[in-house]
């Protein structure tokens, strides 16, 4: 049997496997699960978000490595779909038409998947920052998943996901979550918080490997796998986002563990090695 270089594990044992691909989606197997990343776009943030100890903006002092897009930092924004024996669990929504033109690309996304918004009847968030959550409202006003039954909110963040008058008609669906919660037969929620108070990542577990969607643990992939100690200015804890990044990536650096990240450059999804005291990424 061929082994996989990098884990030691049997070829394919433990990996996602990519079987479909179109410009917004990209189709993986997990085992029996099917996971897909979407695309809802991308958002240009200005460098100085990236943050030095000291809660210090980078000025001229930023690292070469850094890469920019007419001098700003484009983070992908990404939601993840898994399908979990016929159960559909949309991880994140993106922001429709609420933030930026530069975004709201998720139900086209759907579309060229496969993928019928009738068949979504969970969502889960990963905390609830204008970009996970305003995808519930479709540009047209109406409800992007009208099958909804639940939307899984981190407890932490119930009380600023009702702030959101645009979304108050979900009330009636919402259920807080908190570490641990068991989703589905598959997907576990994991404390992440830091970058919000109830900020979650969520742990998909099949074919001998686990995929860990991770949220917006990494802001800036040129760089905060290497230095991990630096923050981003809307990291609502930034010592606690630091300290958690840390833990997390020390826990997916391993054998039969993916990862897959809202912020991370589309589709977002990957694996992470040590590289010293840092870490590296490495894109399927
Ligand atoms: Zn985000």
């Amino acid at each position: 049997m061929m082994e996989c270089k990098e884990s030691g594990l049997p070829a394919g044992e433990g990996h996602l496997k990519q079987t479909a691909s179109g410009t917004n989606f990209v189709r993986y197997e997990l085992g029996d699960l099917t996971v897909i990343a979407l695309r809802d776009g991308h958002v240009d943030m200005p460098p100085g978000r990236l943050r030095q100890p000291g809660d210090r903006p980078f000025g001229a002092d930023l690292p070469a490595q850094v890469t920019l897009v007419g001098g700003n930092l484009r983070l992908s924004v990404n939601a993840f779909l898994v399908i979990d024996h016929g159960e559909h669990v949309l991880i994140d929504t993106g922001a429709a038409n609420a933030w930026l033109p530069t975004m709201g690309l998720l139900p086209d996304a759907l579309a060229e998947a496969g993928v019928a918004r009738e068949s979504i009847g969970t969502v889960a968030v990963t905390h609830t920052h204008a970009d996970h959550v305003h995808g519930l409202v479709a540009a047209d006003g109406s409800d992007a998943f009208p099958n909804l039954r639940r939307l899984l909110v981190p407890q932490e963040e119930v009380v600023m996901f009702d702030e959101y008058e645009r979304l108050s008609r979900f009330r009636r669906v919402r259920l807080p979550f908190a570490d641990g919660f068991k989703v589905s037969d598959s997907i576990t929620t994991v404390a992440a918080h830091g970058h919000e108070a109830g900020h979650t990542a969520f742990e998909v577990s099949g074919g001998g490997g686990t995929l860990l969607i991770w949220g917006d643990l990494v802001h800036v992939p040129s760089i905060q796998f290497d230095r991990p100690e630096l923050t981003w200015e809307f990291d609502a804890d930034q010592d606690r986002a630091r300290s958690t990044r840390q833990r997390m990536l020390e826990r997916v650096a391993r054998p039969g563990v993916s990862v897959a990240g809202a912020h991370l450059d589309f589709p977002g999804v990957g694996l992470v090695e040590r590289a010293g005291q840092a870490y590296r990424f490495l894109p399927l």
